[in-house]
This record gives C-alpha cells, structure tokens and sequence, in this order.
C-alpha cells in the first residue's frame, strides 16, 4: 500500500469553503467488477457482464448533469468512478443517494470502481489544475485502467461534454474511446429515442439556466444553519407544504405530525397565503414556515368555490387560524410531473424565445413549468412527463424539462398514463431476466409438485375438501377453505390455505425487488398490473381447482358448540381445491336455489346430489362459524361502514355501457370473515416469535374532532351519534334508521368512513403495544396473510410465519428477518404505495365515469339526470350524493355571476337574480319566483354534465333541476329491493354476461382483464369498506377543503 496526500476542497455544513489534506492510501488490488476479470479481483455483488460491446465511464461532469439518462434500465456496462461519485455528492445528498440506489439494484447494469484508491489509475491534481480538468483526467485514467486490466478483451468509451477533452484524450489509446454524449447516444444506442429525447430536453434546460434574468422575484431562502437554529428555538415551524386543490393558487397548509403536541394552536398546520408567502415551496416539500403577527392571521375559505382559478371573495371564511411564510425548504420532494403543453398562440406570446414554453400541471397543486423545447409547435395539447430542475428567486415560475412524451390529451391511453405518473407508479412489463427465475409450466414440460417438497409439507388432498370462493372469472386464486367435523362431531376443522408464494418467490431475487417496489396489485377501472409475473400469479400459485398446489395453511379446531378454539396449527401444505365456486353460485346454494356446480356437471346424478350436498353442508357450515366470528367481533366493537363503488361495464371496444353499484352478499361476508380470521391469528404468532420485527396492520382511532360533521348532520336528522368508542359508534349507527328512507344510514355509514383515520402497515418494534389495536375490526393485532399474489405484505408475512415455525422447531431460520429499522421503512414504502393504488383507482374510475357521461347529451338523454340526497350545507350551495351512479359532489345555490336558484311552483329550477341564506340544516335561496329551501337529507332531481378542461382531469357538475325527488329513481327510493331479490338480480346478470361471453367466439385480451379486474368483487369491496376505500387520503384531503 502506498501513503500519499490527497488535497480536498469541501464545502462546510456552514457553506464555508475548506481545504483539508487527507492522508490517501493507493492499492494495487481494487475491485474491477467485470466478469471478464484475469486478475482474480474480489469481485462481491454486481458484476458487469462480459458479453457487452462496450463498458462506458461518464466523467464527473456528465454524472452530475445526466444522470437520469444513465439512470435508463437499458443502458448497460455503466462504471462509475469515485471522481463522479463525490462530485454529485457535493451537488446534493438527493443526488447522491439516487447514484447510490442505482448502483444497488440488481437491475441496473452498472457498478462503482474505486478509481482514486487504484495505485495505477489514481492522478493527483496538478498545480493550477482545475477541479473540471483534473476530474476529466482522473475518468479518463479508470477508462485506460479498465482496459488494460482486462487485457484488452472489453473496450472502453469515456463520455464527456468537454470538448477539449474529446480532441486531447481521443487519439492515445485504442480500445478506449473518448466521445460525446450525444454522439454516443447515437452511435452506441440509436435504438433509444427516449435516451436520445431526455438528454435534448436536460441539455436544453441547462442552456437556458445560464441564460437567466436577474430580477428578483422572491426573497432568497435562509441557509441551513439558521432554518435548524430557528426551528429549535421555535422561531420556525417545519412540515410538509399542502397545497389545498380547491384554491391551489393561494391556499396552502403547513402540516405536521409533529405540531399539535408542540403548540394546539397549531394543530391544524399553519396557513400560507399567496405565492410570495409561498416563496417557491412546491406541494409536498419540507418546508420551514415563520409565523405572521396575529393581527395578519387569516381563516380558510368555506364557500365551495367553482373552477381552480376561484379569488378569495372575502366574506366566507373560517375564524383566523396560524399563518405564516416559508423563510426556507429543508427537502424538496418533486417527482415526475405531468403537464399539458399550452396551444400555440399562447406560447408564442407568453415567451420571448418561442421555445419556451409554460406548461400547466395536471395536478392543480403545481405551479406552472417552464420548459425550453424545440417542440412547442408539435407538443401543444399533449400530455409530457416533465422534471422541475430548480427555481431561482430571479423566476416566477420554475424550470424544468421534458422527459417523454404521453400522446395527445383527452385519448384513453394518456388519460390512464397520466393518473399512473401523477401516483409515481411504475409497471414497466417484467424484464427477460425476472421471467428467467420463473417456473417452467409448459404444455409439453407441465409443472408438478416436486417429490421430496411434497413429502416435506402435511398432504391434505386426501383427506380435506378444499374449495375457493371468488368473483367471477378471477384468476388469481389465492385464497381456499375447508371445514370437516372431527371426534365423531364434537368438533369443528376449520382451515383457511393461502397460495404459498414465498415457496417460488426467493427472497431477494429480481422477482421479488419488483414485487417489493410495486408493492401491491394495481387494479384500475378497465386494467390492472400485476404484482408478480402471469405464471404465478394466474397459475402455479392459484389456487385453481383439480390441481395440486402448494399453500401456506392455517387450521383451528373448535368446539361444535361453544366454537372455541381447542387447537390451532400453522404449516406449509399441499392441496388439491375441489371446486371453484364464485360468490353468485355459492350464495345461491346456501339459498337452496337451483343452481348449475360446473364441476358436477359430468356426474351421474347419484353421485352428484352426494358431493352437491357435501359442498352445501360444507358452506353452511362455514356461515355458521363466520357468524359467530362475526358476532364476536361486533361486541367488541367491530364497524360496519358503508362504501359507495361502481363499476364502469365495457363492451368489447371499451366503450362504457353501463356503471353498476356493487352489491353485497352474505357469503361474501362469510369468506371476508374467515380470512379476517386467519389474518388475525397469523398477527398473534409472528408477533409472539418476533416482538420487535414483525409487520402488522392497526388502525388508529378516529380524531374526534372529525366526527363534528358526523354528529350535526345526524342531529339534523334526528339521531344522536356516540363516537366516543368503537362500540358506541357501531351501536349508534346502527340506530341511526329512517324507516322512510334506506340512503339516511348509508350516508351517515359513509361520513363516518371519511372521518376514519388510515389502516397502516407497521414494524412491531416501532409502536408501543396499545398502538398495535385494529379500531375498525376490533382486534388486537392484526395483519395480512391472505392475498400474497397481490400484495407484498403477506409475502413478508409468510416468510415472517416461516421463520418463526422453523425458530418453534429448534432450526435456525434460512434467513433472519429484517430488523425494526428496516421493517419500519419497508411498511412506510407499502403504505405510500397502497395509498397511491388507491387514488389511482379513484381517478380512473372517476375517468371512466366522466366518459360514461361525456358521450351522452345531458340536455336529452334521460341517464344524465337523476335522483341525489343532500348531506352537507354550504354557504353557497349543497353537497349531494347520487346512489344511482356513487357520485358525491357539489351544486350550487348561487352561481359566479351571483344568479340563485329559483323553484317554480311546478317545483323546477332556473338561474334567477336574488339572494342565498345559509343555516346549519338548510339554505335557502329568495328570488322573484318566492323562496326555495333545501334541507340536509332532502331528495333532488339534479342534471349530470361534464365539465372539460384541456389541461386537467374532466370533472362532473350537476346542475339542480327540480326540487323534489327524480321519479325515475325507483330502486333507491323506500321499498328497495329485499336482500334476496338482490342475490337474485346480481345471478341474473351475472349469468347473462356469462352467456353473452360464450356466444363470442373469443375474448380479447383486454376483456379478459377487465373480466379478472374485480368484476362484482364483494370480497375486495369489504375488505375496502372496512378498511382502506373510505379512509382515502383523497376524499380526506376533500372533506377537509370543501367541507370546512
Ligand atoms: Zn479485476
């Protein structure tokens, strides 16, 4: 080892320069991370393949500047060196870390050469050398060094912006090529357009960075030290920036966990007024806020305000709440962004060069972004991901540049595209290299049970009848369940098997990262995404019927009649499930309807009646224990709450024929309870075997002050809500029934749900033991077993179970589970994810709505009017929910041009001049037709329309026409129909589709999807109701806005 001295210029956490003098030790041996290594390098982790044409070395300068094109997966045999690496380290520890991910995922080609510590490649700077050249130099060496160390075998290209560098390195060795990086784009990868694509719009970008103004437009943001010293002497407040939707031009929330113990003033954030206030803080930034004298405090805006580009008006706001100004942004947390390039006379003449262009964000909540392209022309009215780069005090609005393109906004494929990117989710098809590590299940090389694991693992398929309950035509099984009668029928087997997918799932694999970032099951309205890869999730680990497969199982024995647990056993098994029921069939055989078992079809009638009755005693039996299950949680407290989803029904074009609210069934509940069940008792032992490690799923009581609305609205009514418990709550709902009219409790159920806090994924170690309650489901622990296809907590859940069975045998787990720390931050990435499914869900299912009605004349067409119930009074209009169709949303009692509305004596509407009045359980308006009023729970006849905007996401206005009750609205009204007619209708239709299906010839490949994406999925929806659809981070935010 050699000892030399290495001269550093940093800069302090003060901003200060410093020069230190480092003691620098060279080796001979440093890894070089290529397979095609002679030297017998220590080459752990990664390596570069050997079969590529070319690795290639950006140079510190190209690091710091592209590196997002470096960051495309298809880019490979990319080293790094240590010069580039602490380059982008001083240009920020964001930039750092994203180097840092990139060279740790398996996915990405691409490795870290310690250059500077290599005796052969090291340079040291020369005497008025500057930082840049000596950089350069410092990448050209490792290029030169690679090459020689791999004897010529690999050849290497340098790439830099420095042309000066082009023309003095170029020619001194073969085998290593000194080139541009436009030029090597195009040479090396002409293939990539987007390389091609990203690099113009960051190369652009940066042009224009140097040419900026100088004018200041805000104040400059304090340096790091101060913000830290202010907030710890509580000069400062620090949170996270949120935007309001409604007023995204001049609301905006300060928020933090953190405020409400510090301060109760501060409870509900800070309000920031104004873009100046706002000081270049973007929604979703960490922000350090300064609080204003209270005599500048303002209130929130109260009125429902039409349209984003709504002006305060002054009079409708709340009583002065904290506010203040960002002096400062401790984390910007901008992600892709998409926008909508603006029509072209407006760009030419909001610019001064015709290539810049102000692109407007799809999400209200984002500023307008400045774009240099030399596409304005063709871009405009399409839909572009863009990335903000940075915003200077001298610039009004922010800078930023292109990434790729969507297509023309307002198509099918851009609007989904868009809500994906606005919800950071990525599903890109699974990579060769992932469907590598599959199974191979073939026609001619079928999948079997392997030997030696089946005589590893309890065989039930003799000895239990195994059967699944699913929505139609589901495909990915990952659910069964057998009940048996043991010791002569003084007691009850009840077993609940899930798909075993960790058993096909390394740990660690390429399969299992991707699973790990998707983190869940994408389902939109008309598609979904996947988890994990077709061939498990639609095959070896569904758990199809008249296969063997392996499973993850769970079986109580209970007492016959008490049906207390006696014994209860976790283990791997195999199984054969008997019958694929789907939740029509099997309801309408616990019915002791009529019904067609397609696996009894071929039977002789003797032995079908045998089996048949074997299956319905089988499902009886199953009700049975789930309503006790069900019982025994209701007494503890257990809420039913009410969730509105619809369903857009597609023909085969996609068009949308129909949106049909889901319904539910009792044996939807039974199988619901049963897994609740399992996922209990699985939360019970891994937290027992890993106190401090083990991922589970509470629910957190409500904040009481939510239920404000809750309470008054039911007082309107009539009825008293008790929150103060679980129980309370349960019972209180349940009370809360207006004979007259069925949709009074479903509201109330439904603002109960909004007033819910989140369920959330947490490490055992990271919560104190009475934080581990589940206030939905009335359970002490609590977690997910259940769906491993389709979500990655169950899979960390099974190798959490597998872990702790093998700990219970005396064998030393094949891999500790992670520990609190990195379970803690695994749970967090789950829980964003899982929210992010959500919204996506909404906003495409509120996109399939928008097309249902877009296609229709709202003025004739008899679908786009109908019945709504008012629940909530605002200072200038009412907020309605349409059961017909699921839809919630605001109509107005006073428009923008002040016009009111006016009910005739036939009892129609029309825009008139006059005035509105506001009271806690109605609103009135006057005008020259007499007065109208409108109380909380009354019925209206409002017209559907849609409302189009080039730039955003289209929304639905409803308009009132009449103030009574729509006629048409039958099946809603008193009277609705019985539980059972329900069941009888759903069979019906249900069986009609099936029908229509099989008179096709066959099904495209979209159908199949849409046919597997939850069709009346009754499972999915309570597991929703219960736990995550109505605590929408969404529909919160929305209730926090609109309903103040
Ligand atoms: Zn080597």
């Amino acid at each position: 080892m050699i000892k030399t001295e290495k001269v550093l210029h940093l800069k302090s956490s003060r901003g200060r320069k410093v020069r230190v003098v480092r003691e620098h030790y060279l080796r001979e041996r440093v890894p070089c991370f290529s397979a095609l290594c002679q030297a017998g390098c220590e080459n752990d982790g990664k390596v570069l393949p050997g079969d590529l044409t070319h690795y290639v070395v950006p140079d510190a300068e190209v690091v710091l500047n592209y590196l997002e094109v470096l960051e495309l997966v298809e880019l490979q045999g990319v080293v790094f060196t240590q010069t580039a690496c602490q380059a982008l380290h001083s240009k920020g520890r964001r930039f750092y870390n994203r180097l840092r991910n990139l060279l740790k995922d398996p996915r990405h080609d691409c490795v870290l050469f310690a250059n500077e510590f290599q005796e052969f490649s090291y340079c040291p700077r020369e005497k008025g050398e500057s930082q840049e050249k000596w950089q350069t130099r410092c990448v050209y060496a490792a290029a030169v060094w690679y090459y020689n160390h791999l004897a010529g075998m690999m050849n290497l290209v340098m790439i830099t912006e420095d042309l000066d560098a082009v023309s003095r390195f170029s020619s001194l060795n073969s085998g290593v090529y000194v080139i541009g990086v436009q030029e090597y784009l195009q040479s090396f990868w002409p293939a990539l357009q987007a390389a091609q694509d990203l690099y113009g719009s960051v190369r652009q970008a940066l042009q224009e960075k140097e040419a900026d103004g100088s004018q200041r437009e805000f104040p400059e943001h304090l340096p790091a030290q101060v913000l830290e010293a202010g907030i710890k002497s509580g000069r400062f407040v620090q949170g996270t920036l949120n935007v309001s939707k409604h007023r995204a031009q001049n609301e905006a929330f300060v928020t933090s966990d953190g405020l409400s113990s510090k301060s109760p003033d501060l409870s509900a954030g800070v309000l920031v007024e104004g873009s100046k206030s706002r000081n270049r803080a973007v929604h979703g930034d960490l922000v350090a806020v300064e609080l204003l004298p209270k005599a500048e405090w303002r209130g929130k805006v109260t009125a429902l305000s039409e349209g984003p580009a709504d002006e305060r008006s002054g009079d409708d706001e709340t009583k002065p709440m904290p506010t203040g100004r960002v002096v400062g942004i401790l984390q910007r947390n901008w992600r892709d962004y998409v926008v909508t390039f603006p029509p072209r006379d407006a760009a030419q003449a909001q610019s001064r060069a015709a290539q810049r262009v102000l692109a407007v964000p799809w999400d209200r909540r984002i500023p307008k972004v400045r774009i240099s392209t030399q596409q304005a022309d063709a871009l405009q009215d399409h839909r572009v991901v863009v990335r903000i780069d940075s915003w200077p005090s001298t610039s009004l609005y922010p800078n930023g540049h292109s990434v790729r393109v969507l297509g023309r906004a307002g198509e099918l494929e851009t609007e989904v595209q868009t809500v994906l990117i606005e919800n950071c989710i990525h599903v890109p098809p699974f990579s060769e290299a992932q469907l590598r590590e599959m199974p191979v299940n073939s026609p001619e090389k079928p999948w079997a049970a392997d030997p030696a694991e089946a005589a590893a693992r309890r065989d039930l398929r003799q000895t239990h009848l195994v059967f699944s309950i699913d929505p139609q035509g589901c495909e990915d099984v990952d659910d069964t369940l057998s009940v048996r009668r043991l010791a002569g029928g003084k007691l009850l087997e009840l077993g609940v098997h899930i798909a075993d997918v960790t058993h096909f799932v390394r740990e660690g694999s390429l399969t299992d990262l991707e699973a790990r970032s998707r983190a869940t099951t994408y389902y939109l309205a008309d598609r979904r995404y996947d988890m994990l890869p077709a061939v498990l999730s639609a095959d070896l680990c569904s758990l199809l019927g008249g296969v063997d497969r392996y499973a993850m199982s769970v079986m109580w024995e209970l007492d016959a009649q008490s049906l207390a647990v006696t014994k209860v056993w976790f283990g791997r098994t195999l199984i054969r499930s008997s019958y694929q029921l789907h939740y029509e069939l099997a309801q309408a055989l616990l019915n002791g309807e009529e019904a067609q078992v397609p696996e009894l079809a071929r039977l002789d009638p003797e032995e079908r009646d045998a089996k048949l009755s074997e299956l319905i005693q089988a499902l009886e039996t199953l009700t049975h224990i789930a309503r006790h299950l069900r019982a025994q949680r209701d007494r503890g407290g257990a809420l039913e709450l009410e969730g509105v989803e619809v369903r857009a029904q597609l023909d085969q074009d996609k068009n949308i024929t129909a949106l049909v609210p889901r319904q539910p069934l009792e044996v939807h509940e039974t199988v619901a309870e049963c897994m609740i069940y399992a996922n209990h008792w699985v939360a019970r032992k891994i937290q027992e075997a890993f106190p401090y490690q083990a991922l589970l799923r509470r629910h957190p009581p409500p904040r009481q002050e939510l239920f404000s609305q809750l309470v008054d609205t039911a007082r309107a009514a009539g009825f008293s809500i008790d929150t103060r418990t679980n129980k309370a709550l349960a019972d209180s709902l349940d009370r809360a029934v207006d004979p007259e009219d069925p949709l009074v409790n479903r509201l109330l159920r439904m603002m109960a749900t909004q007033a819910m806090s989140q369920a959330l994924y947490f490490s055992t170690g990271a919560q104190p033991e009475d934080q581990f309650y589940h206030y939905g489901l009335a359970l002490d622990r609590y977690t997910h077993f259940t769906s491993p296809i389709r979500r990655y907590a169950d899979m960390v859940v099974h190798r959490l179970l597998t872990a702790a069975l093998q700990l219970e045998r005396g064998a030393e787990p094949g891999k500790p589970p992670a520990g609190n720390k990195d379970m803690e931050e695994l749970a967090e990435h789950i829980n964003s994810r899982n929210r992010a499914a959500q919204r996506a869900q909404n906003l495409s299912t509120g996109l399939f709505q928008c097309l249902f009605f877009k296609e229709r004349d709202p003025e004739t067409d008899p679908r786009c009017v109908a019945d709504a119930i008012i629940y909530s009074i605002r200072d200038n209009g009412v907020l309605v929910f349409i059961p017909e169709y699921g839809v919630k949303g605001p109509v107005y009692m006073r428009n923008k041009e002040g016009l009111v509305v006016a009910a005739g004596p036939d009892s129609t509407c029309e825009w008139q001049s006059g005035s509105v009045r506001r009271h806690s359980d109605h609103i009135t308006t006057m005008s020259g037709r007499g007065s109208a009023t409108f109380r909380l729970f009354d019925h209206i006849t409002v017209r559907i329309s849609v409302l189009s905007t080039n730039c955003h996401a289209d929304t639905l206005t409803l308009q009132v026409i009449s103030n009574q009750p729509h006629l048409g609205a039958a099946p809603q009204r008193p009277g609705s129909p019985r539980r059972s007619q329900l069941v009888q209708e759903v069979v019906r239709l249900a069986g009609e589709a099936q029908e229509k299906a099989a008179r096709r010839p066959e099904l495209s490949k979209e159908e199949r999807e849409f046919r597997q994406s939850r069709t009346p999925n009754l499972y999915s929806l309570l597991e929703e109701i219960r736990e995550l659809a109505l605590m929408d981070p969404d529909a919160a935010a929305r209730a926090g806005t609109v309903m103040a």
